[in-house]
């Protein structure tokens, strides 16, 4: 699981399930596990604190890479 954070606030944002190798910062939605302080707009995933942190793509987001940070472990 990854711990997705806002870049400015460091707010937790998402948690996600990343399955094997490539773009981590293409977040499949029917992999994101919870939603913490991430709010879903039409664009894209906004942190509570007013950035957009998600560009909405239909099946996933593209996670903007200036303003999230995230921690935890793939699984392979
Ligand atoms: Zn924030």
């Amino acid at each position: 699981m990854l711990i997705f954070k806002c870049g400015a606030c460091r707010k937790k944002l998402i948690r996600y399930h990343k399955i094997g190798p490539g773009e981590v910062h293409r977040c499949h939605k029917e992999r994101i596990d919870k939603y913490f302080g991430a709010e879903i707009r039409a664009d894209g995933l906004y942190c509570s604190c007013g950035r957009r942190v998600g560009m909405n793509r239909g099946g996933f987001y593209t996670m903007d890479k200036k303003s999230v940070t995230y921690s935890g472990t793939k699984t392979s």
